[in-house]
């Protein structure tokens, strides 16, 4: 069994039942620096646009002490967050041990600032390159993580909308990290229906608003992190018209800034309860009451919605994230039990004639899984980093039409990143607690943890159905499949920059005749959807299946082609004929899943729509 040394060193879960047997968490370095200076090499895209200061050390520096924080300071906190869970009390959320301690270091040694705007005391480095030490905050303790990226989201949001007043009072407390933030939309009976919510935002002589209201499902709403909460609050103004028109977005501090600037007076806003869940026990999820409480504007009235997607489109890269983070940790908890645990014998002969029996990993069927797992898990990371580079992309390329094109590329992407690898981080979790067996199940080796945790990314942020639509109904007919062809040609260029070495030409003839099944395929949905619109709904989960499988085997391709030519350069290296046979994994075992997507996604609506509400439910 393996033990979590991290926690034993930091003391912080002594006494807890589970504290004994549990994996332990080391950053991937290696696959890490190869995604992003071998595969995509940022240093050298902004060299291009002009961010000579940006250079490999710098980056490496980052990735290597980002890697230290991860594992040496969150890691300890994650099965104690788990265990320990949130206390409620008066109104307040105390957070786990460990957790308030982890955030003043996480403030302190300037993580927080790191991608901020300098005019307001951030760092400026490039969001996208960020998405690196991203991962590794989620694998360290997805539940911490969410204070501080909820933070970032909010101010991200407040910079791109807010006026002057506002940016000067919130920015910089909320960059240094003394406030924090959260997104306020839900209601209780407005969830993905947002165009129905209810709270309310009065104008007051002094231009500011009283909001009343109450939010559910607030993650960080309330909780003893920071000085002060900054809620961005969805509301409707007395004249607002019906529907997701008449939103508007609003600033509403728990505590009202003060003359200079500091958390003054208690604001009209409370914590009513907070969620006993599956998963994230260590992310306060909150009922937030809204009584009268003072806010100001952020954005025009009625364009809150449109204000809001600036959080909510940073916030499903970081779900999608979130999901290749949590996949990452259960695939380094699979590879350490497979390796450990001793079960039967290999059928090709005994492996291991001094033990009692082989390890379970020389079993072809456990291999299955591990595979699968790393597959997922190193395409998975290909992909995110491949959008955050077009993110750098998207903000620092001096050319407007490759800043557009960028911009429509992490459209598309942003759906499937964020459904696909949260489904794939169900698949891959799971698969975690099946190599555990028995002891997966069970709380001890923690790895079911990993599966409740992942299970919430699939539904919050919208949901996976909500991504299908999005993905289907705007992004590709939205553009009259412009989008979809503008990814295809990206990836046709792929295939001819790698096509032609040997061992990259099978895959690239497989994926090439894949882009065009998947090209048929949007023709067709096009067409049915004109006669009816039920057919985007019925069609979409399995086109995002389709369009996710396809994307990650370009994702893999890419990868195996630059592994292809280092491992001619220097065949001992094991990292390379791993990466070689694993894309094989990929490409004969899992992209031929397309064909059974592709075929629910042509079944079309009929089927689905056959029966009557009543007929579905007679038993
Ligand atoms: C742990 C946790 C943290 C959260 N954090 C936040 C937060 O910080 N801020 C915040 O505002 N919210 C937050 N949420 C709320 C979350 O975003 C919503 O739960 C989610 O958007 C779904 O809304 P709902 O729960 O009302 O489900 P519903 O909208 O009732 O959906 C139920 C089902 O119907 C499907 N469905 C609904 N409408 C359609 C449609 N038009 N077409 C197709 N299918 C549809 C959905 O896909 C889903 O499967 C959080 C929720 C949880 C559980």
């Amino acid at each position: 069994m393996l033990h979590c040394r991290n926690s034993r060193t930091l003391g912080v879960n002594r006494g807890l039942p589970e504290d004994s047997i549990v994996y332990t968490y080391r950053a991937p370095l290696r696959d890490i620096r190869f995604v992003v200076h071998d595969v995509l090499d940022f240093e050298e895209n902004y060299r291009a646009y002009g961010r000579e200061d940006l250079k490999r050390e710098l980056l490496e520096g980052i990735l290597e002490e980002g890697a230290r924080f991860a594992e040496d300071v969150l890691a300890p906190t994650n099965r104690v967050g788990d265990v320990h869970g949130l206390v409620f009390e008066n109104g307040e959320v105390r957070t786990p041990p460990g957790f308030k301690e982890a955030y003043d270091r996480y403030c302190k040694d300037g993580w927080i600032t790191m991608t901020a705007d300098p005019a307001w005391g951030g760092q400026g480095l490039p969001g996208g390159f960020s998405l690196a030490f991203g991962e590794m905050l989620v694998s360290g303790n997805m539940a911490w993580r969410m204070y501080s990226g909820l933070t970032e989201s909010a101010a991200l949001t407040i910079a791109a909308h807010g006026s002057d007043t506002l940016k000067r009072t919130y920015l910089p407390k909320m960059i240094a990290g003394d406030w924090s933030g959260t997104m306020c939309l839900t209601e209780a009976h407005s969830g993905t229906d947002l165009g129905i919510l209810k709270t309310r935002a009065e104008p007051q002589a002094d231009g500011s608003y009283a909001i009343t209201g109450t939010k559910i499902f607030i993650s960080a709403g309330e909780h003893d992190l920071t000085q002060n909460i900054v809620h961005l609050v969805l509301a409707r103004l007395p004249d607002a018209p019906a529907g997701t028109r008449g939103i508007s977005l609003f600033v509403v501090p728990k505590f009202r800034p003060d003359a200079n600037g500091d958390a003054g007076e208690r604001n009209g806003v409370v914590c009513g309860s907070i969620e006993h869940k599956m998963g994230i026990h260590a992310s306060p999820t909150c009922v937030m009451h809204f009584n009268d409480s003072t806010g100001w504007l952020l954005g025009k009235p009625n364009e809150g919605l449109a204000c809001m997607f600036t959080m909510m489109n940073q916030a499903r890269l970081g779900v999608g994230l979130q999901g290749h983070g949590l996949s990452e940790l259960a695939w380094q908890a699979s590879i350490a039990y497979a390796n450990d645990r001793l079960q039967g014998r290999a059928m090709s002969g005994v492996k291991e004639p001094g033990k009692a029996a082989d390890p379970i990993i020389v079993h072809p069927d456990v291999r299955r899984m591990l595979l699968t797992q790393k597959a997922f898990v190193e395409g998975g990371r290909v992909l995110c980093f491949l959008t955050g580079r077009e993110i750098d992309s998207a903000h620092l390329n001096p050319d407007p039409q490759a800043r557009q094109a960028s911009n429509d590329l992490i459209a598309f992407l942003t759906p499937i990143v964020k459904g696909f690898l949260t489904e794939a981080a169900m698949e891959v979790t799971s698969l975690a607690v099946q190599i555990h067996g028995g002891h997966g199940f069970i709380r001890q080796t923690g790895v079911e943890q990993l599966m409740r945790d992942a299970r919430i990314t699939p539904i919050y942020e919208g949901t996976n159905g909500v991504q299908a639509l999005d993905l289907l109904g705007r992004k590709v007919f939205g553009t009259g499949g412009k989008s979809q062809q503008m990814i295809a040609a990206r990836i046709v260029d792929s295939i001819k920059k790698f096509g032609g070495l040997p061992e990259i030409a099978p895959l690239a003839a497989d994926l090439g005749r894949r882009l065009e099944q998947w090209g048929r395929l949007t023709a067709e949905l096009g067409l049915a959807a004109k006669n009816n619109p039920d057919e985007v709904g019925a069609a979409a989960t399995d086109y995002l299946h389709v369009s996710g499988y396809i994307c990650l085997a370009w994702c893999w391709l890419v990868a195996a082609g630059v592994a292809a030519k280092k491992h001619a350069e220097d065949p001992s290296d094991d990292f390379y004929t791993a990466k070689l046979v694993t894309a094989r994994h990929y490409f004969s075992r899992i992209l031929p899943r397309v064909d059974s997507h592709a075929a629910a996604a042509r079944a079309g609506a009929t089927g689905l729509m056959a029966l009557t509400a009543d007929q579905f439910a007679i038993a």
